[in-house]
């Protein structure tokens, strides 16, 4: 939902904007008060982020005057020493995804590299009009965070995950304009109820969801690696080789250390996978690494649209940096 259309945030029927921030539509008394617990935490603040920086003359300063503007995405940032969450601008790094640059309000320390990305509605399966990503430290359960007052406050307490340190979220649009970059989406109070429900329920899980757990235990090579069967087949066989055994994860796992690194390992099978491949059919023709990777990922993506459970660890939608 975006500011444009003037439906009801609540019930979708046609409505007015909130008086106080005029970025939210509700069709009455009704539906604005059984909202606002979670629209106030964001109400008020947005008239002050209405207007990105970079349009006040005061932004100009002779320093920088000279100096191309800098473009600024509107993120919704979970701070751990605040107790709601908070707008913020921040600039963008240029590059196929636009992506707010995170270390200088977060530090260098502890970085979020953690990414959630999804473009669906966690509640309902449904397309969002926009992708949303999830910021966090990869090693939040074990690093010593803090625990997080505001996403506590977000969900009331009742977190599917006991999410730690800083969490930042922030916008794409769902496809590219220009077919190269993916642009900024500036987020606003009516994104605060998908992200609730995100952090909540985790993600969307479907009706029949029993009938794909049987199916991905029979198909053990998509459910261990989530790569397609035959890059799965050989990284199966060469870690047989080498005596090691392939993990299994769980939902609940998602974010400990042995996830992640299990996660980094198989992006470089891949990579790896897709040079050999290269290599071998270097006689045959001209296919790039990259030829290989987009297949891979064109299958990937195939598979976890039709198996779209999402709860489970095969159907993060993780994206990596
Ligand atoms: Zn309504
Ligand atoms: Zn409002």
């Amino acid at each position: 939902m975006t500011s444009t259309s003037n439906q009801c945030a609540v019930c979708s029927k046609p409505g007015k904007l909130c008086a106080s921030c005029e970025n939210i539509h509700y069709c009455g008394p009704e539906c604005q008060k059984a909202d606002w617990k979670l629209h106030k935490l964001l109400c008020r603040s947005f008239k002050d982020f209405r207007d990105s920086p970079i349009h006040k003359p005061s932004h100009r300063t002779l320093k920088n005057f000279h100096s191309p503007p800098v473009t600024m995405m509107r993120v919704i940032a979970f701070p751990i020493n605040s107790t709601k969450p908070e707008f913020r601008w921040m600039p963008i790094k240029e590059g196929t995804i636009q992506r707010p640059v995170v270390d200088k309000y977060f530090g260098h320390d502890k970085p979020l590299t953690g990414f959630v990305s999804f473009p669906l509605d966690p509640r309902t399966g449904k397309q969002l009009p926009l992708r949303i990503t999830i910021q966090n430290r990869d090693s939040f359960l074990t690093d010593g965070s803090l625990p997080n007052r505001a996403l506590l406050q977000l969900t009331e307490n009742n977190l599917h995950q006991k999410f730690a340190g800083p969490v930042l979220v922030y916008g794409n649009a769902l496809e590219s304009d220009d077919g190269t970059n993916i642009a900024c989406v500036n987020l606003d109070t009516t994104h605060l109820n998908i992200i609730k429900d995100w952090f909540t329920n985790g993600f969307y899980t479907h009706p029949n969801e029993p009938l794909y757990q049987q199916r991905f235990a029979n198909d053990t090579k998509w459910f261990e690696f989530g790569i397609p069967a035959e890059v799965a087949g050989q990284m199966n066989k060469d870690l047989l080789a080498a005596g090691e055994k392939v993990p299994r994860f769980r939902p609940e796992d998602f974010g400990t250390p042995e996830f992640c690194l299990w996660h980094d390992r198989v992006g470089r099978y891949k990579q790896e996978w897709a040079v050999k491949k290269q290599n071998e059919e270097v006689a045959g023709g001209a296919k790039s690494v990259n030829d290989f990777l987009a297949a891979m990922s064109e299958e990937e993506e195939a598979w976890r649209s039709e198996m779209r459970v999402s709860g489970r660890v095969v159907g993060l939608d993780v994206v990596l940096p």
